[in-house]
């Protein structure tokens, strides 16, 4: 639109010049060396403007002719780039292929046609890992330290090594040093967990689960929840570093962080009444194994309830028993506990009551039959159907521990790290034999009770 305001505006300025010359025909002499020239004031402006136009097309070529060899050069680099960021591009492929002999091929190509930029040192580093070779890739990666823009790949490349080579101290100090430069990534800061995490360092563990949090902070419900776990497990660590160094206040304060953080997570509510029962208080020890027997029924919980109770006797336990399982009157561990304690207080009956609840509720663990072989014993010294029990019990699931989903360690004590495959938070309480047989179905509702327990049955 100016564009064309402006063509019109110029055309009526040329012919008004033009009307104008035209009206005032005037002359113009010019002297100069002896010359005259005599013309009119029209013809000088025609020539003017003749002028005007062959300058320019003259400056025109003398710039295309200036530039020229530049153009020329340029062109010639730029494919001999494109060129080799194909070798590039192609030696990548190669890595990902695992094709070494064609990786070593193309970065040869790419180095000699880009002339040695540290993008090639990466594909070098791979090809030199694809090979085998790791003393030649790890200088590769510290090559690219020494460059800005590869530092932090560099960085990467050596603490996958470190990892491979399980040297958690030089790992962990790369991955601070990456961290410097991208503190915002969510893999290093899951790194720096793990690394933390499992070489005890607590503390700093949960500053990197802070920031991985805050990094990944658009999550779902699972997630949510998840992350409480993982709040309440690192909690649990920091209180055993606590413990570790004499700190008995931090020891109580972090264990109960992470009771109040998950407090689904038994093997905290167990330490907590334990450190509760030890420093002497049986009204808070009460209250968090009622909680977790709620929630998780645990065996572990019962000794610190005892003492708190000062349980010190069958009977005493017996109405400790009767009070806790309220919280969870139908779960099979319920019928346990009571029947353990009524064992103890020699109340024949209500053993064989709740010993029998717990089989129809599917609990078939060694310690169950064991049970019942004492029954047999100790109230009717019937060995004949003890030894029929104790049978069964020898054939029976071992009673659970705490036992690794990843490697199946078993362990009588939970550990926030499995101390032989190093898996966070992966040991549940179960029967070490298969997965899920802590309380399964085995000899259960069908069963004759007391008569003729030696149908024998295996667990899923
Ligand atoms: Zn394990």
């Amino acid at each position: 639109m100016i564009r064309l305001i402006l063509f019109i505006v110029i055309i009526a300025l040329a012919s008004w010049g033009v009307v104008w010359v035209a009206d005032n025909p005037g002359t113009v002499s010019l002297n100069w060396g002896g010359w005259r020239i005599d013309t009119s004031a029209s013809v000088l402006a025609m020539v003017a403007v003749f002028f005007a136009a062959i300058v320019a097309v003259v400056y025109r070529i003398w710039l295309f002719i200036t530039r020229a060899p530049q153009m020329v050069s340029g062109a010639i680099k730029q494919r001999r780039s494109r060129k080799g960021y194909v070798a590039l591009t192609q030696g990548m492929v190669a890595v990902a292929a695992g094709d070494a002999a064609e990786a070593a091929r193309q970065v040869k190509r790419a180095d000699g046609l880009l002339g040695d930029p540290p993008l090639t040192l990466l594909l070098k580093a791979q090809a030199a890992q694809l090979n085998g070779d790791e003393l030649a890739a790890e200088n590769f990666f510290k090559a690219m330290l020494k460059n800005e823009e590869t530092e932090f790949l560099g960085l990467r490349g050596l603490l996958s090594q470190a990892m491979k080579a399980d040297d958690k101290e030089t790992a962990l100090e790369l991955a601070h040093r990456a961290q410097a430069i991208k503190p915002k990534s969510e893999w290093l800061a899951d790194v720096l967990f793990e690394l933390e995490s499992s070489t005890g360092h607590w503390e700093l563990a949960s500053q990197s689960l802070k920031q991985l949090e805050k990094i990944n902070n658009k999550m779902d419900a699972t997630s949510a929840d998840e992350q409480a776990r993982r709040r309440a497990v690192v909690f649990y660590g920091r209180s055993l570093e606590a413990e570790n160094i004499g700190d008995m206040r931090a020891r109580t304060k972090w264990m109960e962080k992470s009771f109040n953080a998950y407090p689904g997570l038994v093997p905290a509510a167990i330490r907590l009444a334990v450190i509760y029962a030890d420093e002497n208080r049986p009204r808070k020890t009460a209250a968090v194994v009622e909680k977790a027997w709620a929630l998780s029924p645990n065996p572990q919980l019962l000794e610190p309830y005892y003492r708190a109770g000062t349980a010190v006797d069958g009977i005493k336990k017996v109405k400790a028993m009767e009070k806790l399982i309220r919280t969870n009157p139908d779960h099979p561990e319920s019928f346990m506990a009571l029947a353990g304690a009524a064992l103890e207080a020699k109340f024949w009956g209500q053993a064989r009551t709740n010993l029998d609840a717990a089989m129809e509720k599917g609990a078939a663990t060694r310690q169950l039959y064991l049970m019942q072989a004492q029954l047999e014993e100790e109230e009717k010294q019937d060995s004949q159907n003890a030894k029929r029990w104790l049978h069964l019990a020898a054939s029976a699931p071992q009673d659970p521990a705490w036992v690794c989903d990843d490697c199946g360690h078993v362990d009588s004590q939970w550990q926030p790290y499995c101390p032989s495959c190093a898996t966070l938070d992966s040991a549940s309480w179960r029967s070490s034999q298969g997965v899920g047989q802590g309380v399964g179905q085995g000899v259960g509702q069908d069963a004759d009770r007391g008569d003729t327990p030696l149908v024998i049955s295996h667990n899923g």
